[in-house]
């Protein structure tokens, strides 16, 4: 029998207050958390498994290999390749509402291949990819709180969809548009994204994270001899050239809270060669859906300047990668909140702040150690607030589905991001009982909206009547583009090959650190180096 909903009192508008708990209720938050604890070790081995694995955007193979097998042995149905993508999938167990999906993205960050539990940069494979954002933790959370779920529904027979998938190539923003466009949120009653940070925190509203348009701009030109016959040529790396500068000219008059960055992608062979095609890929960051698509237009314009004033052709623009700005729902950010709290942050060993604290002096940062305080649930950013900052394509899912991001403390604070020194946590008992906490907090909150249908109905409230009262969502892809999937083919092959002895097996040890045989932790000596 479910529970007699209509005793629980009606909470406040939009979930302001929500303490509706019940004997029950709070009995199966309790086994959940004891669940997701007696599961540390395979989330451990998650966590380390995809480490090792350390693969960059739209080539998450092994990893999505790796979590296919893990979920079908769970009793999860699979569904391969969605969304024209080789490397995405969505597993689904249970059946009827609410529909609960649950994603964390998987890739990694190119050059960023570093030694666990080491505060010194040493890569374990030179100039080949590794987990410096840490993308190798959230499906980790995701999981382990999906299978402590799953435990008590199987049990109390309670009827609900649990769904799981992968954020496939995020650091290119490069899929989770096409997700929604190919409908895999179409029958979601609430989302749950969990990404790596160093506190335990949810936030509702707009954030200061920008949406944005990744786009390539190739412009084909006429090879000649470069000195016997330079007039007869036209370089395409001119072309680039002169939009870069026109680009870097125009910034000083775009708004302070807009981000825009390149890399030339293409610039020719060999200099006595007048280039031919060369490209130069943009990302055109904002706050708001029109002025992204103002900004996205005005490279176009610039680009096609440079085209004329070189003499060469600009091809169609390519759609790389989008992203709306995040917006989160207020009525699961409280309830995830409520939860939060119950959890708190991890207990650190004392290993574990001298690692963190090494880190941050490597870096020339306050070596404040890793999080002992708990964040608050901050209000919602003003418009005047937003300054700006990163994205993230879960964004295009919170404007389809009422969605949080649930940021969990796996990762030391203070760090650049995008960088081998983000790697260093990310295999360590840090990263491993951060996840943990994290899939507490979000084993509590799945019961939460499984048991008290009226927070499902509250969060839609709040999505139909405040979030998109008047801002509709409309896609940053247009029709004519696909996803982006052979981007990093050639980087992988080029590191692969070194990276698989590097590969975790689990029925040999117990963590990577003991298979890479790494005394933790390993801080820098009196004379700055680190001795493994
Ligand atoms: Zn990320």
């Amino acid at each position: 029998m479910r529970l007699a909903l209509g005793t629980l009192t009606a909470t406040l508008a939009f979930g302001a207050a929500a303490p509706a708990q019940t004997p029950r209720l709070d009995d199966l938050k309790r086994r959940a958390a004891a669940d997701v604890d007696a599961r540390a070790r395979f989330t451990q081995q998650m966590i380390d498994q995809i480490f090792s694995f350390g693969e960059l955007g739209f080539q998450e193979v092994e990893t999505s290999r790796y979590l296919i097998r893990e979920l079908r042995r769970h009793g999860f149905r699979m569904e391969e390749g969605v969304a024209g993508i080789p490397t995405a999938w969505v597993a689904s167990w249970g059946s009827g509402k609410p529909v609960i999906s649950l994603g964390s993205d998987i890739d990694g960050i190119p050059q960023a291949s570093q030694y666990p539990g080491v505060a010194c940069r040493q890569p374990m494979v030179e100039g080949a990819p590794g987990h410096g954002e840490g993308h190798n933790s959230g499906l980790a959370v995701s999981i382990t709180a999906a299978l402590a779920v799953q435990a008590i529904m199987q049990r109390e027979r309670l009827p609900g969809t649990i769904r799981i998938w992968p954020g496939v190539a995020e650091e290119l923003v490069g899929t989770k548009a096409y997700y929604v466009r190919a409908g895999l949120f179409r029958d979601v009653d609430i989302a749950f994204f969990a990404h790596v940070d160093n506190n335990l925190s949810v936030r509702w509203g707009d954030t200061d994270a920008t949406g944005l348009v990744s786009a390539q701009f190739t412009f084909t030109g006429r090879s000649a001899h470069s000195a016997g016959a330079p007039w007869r040529g036209r370089s395409a790396l001119d072309a680039v050239e002169l939009m870069n500068i026109g680009w870097n000219y125009r910034r000083e008059h775009l708004r302070l809270q807009h981000r825009s960055h390149y890399v030339i992608s293409s610039g020719g062979d060999q200099p006595n060669v007048v280039p031919p095609v060369a490209s130069v890929w943009y990302y055109f960051r904002e706050l708001d859906y029109p002025r992204i698509q103002e900004l996205f237009a005005l490279g176009d314009t610039i680009a096609r300047a440079a085209a004329t004033m070189t003499g060469t052709t600009l091809a169609p623009v390519r759609i790389l990668g989008s992203a709306w700005p995040q917006h989160f729902n207020k009525v699961v950010a409280h309830t995830t909140y409520e939860n939060i709290k119950q959890v708190g942050l991890p207990q650190w060993t004392e290993a574990d702040q001298a690692l963190a604290r090494a880190v941050q002096r490597v870096l020339g940062v306050p070596d404040s150690g890793l999080a002992t305080t708990l964040d608050t649930l901050r209000p919602a950013l003003t418009e005047a607030e937003r300054r700006g900052g990163g994205s993230d394509d879960i964004g295009d899912v919170s404007w389809t589905v009422p969605t949080v991001t649930l940021r969990f403390p796996a990762n030391i604070p203070n760090l650049p991001g995008h960088n081998w020194s983000n790697a260093i946590a990310m295999a360590t008992p840090i990263a491993h009982k951060g996840a943990t906490a994290g899939a507490k907090a979000l084993a509590l909150t799945m019961l939460d909206f499984l048991l008290r249908p009226e927070l499902v109905r509250q969060a839609w409230d709040y999505f139909r009547d405040v979030q998109t009262k008047t801002i509709k969502y409309e896609p940053l892809i247009r029709p004519e583009d696909r996803p982006a999937t052979e981007t990093n083919a050639a980087t992988m092959d080029r590191y692969r090959p070194a990276m698989r002895a590097f590969y975790y097996n689990p029925a040999k040890h117990r963590t990577y650190l003991e298979q890479l045989g790494i005394h933790y932790p390993t801080v820098p000596g009196a004379d700055g180096s680190c001795t493994r």
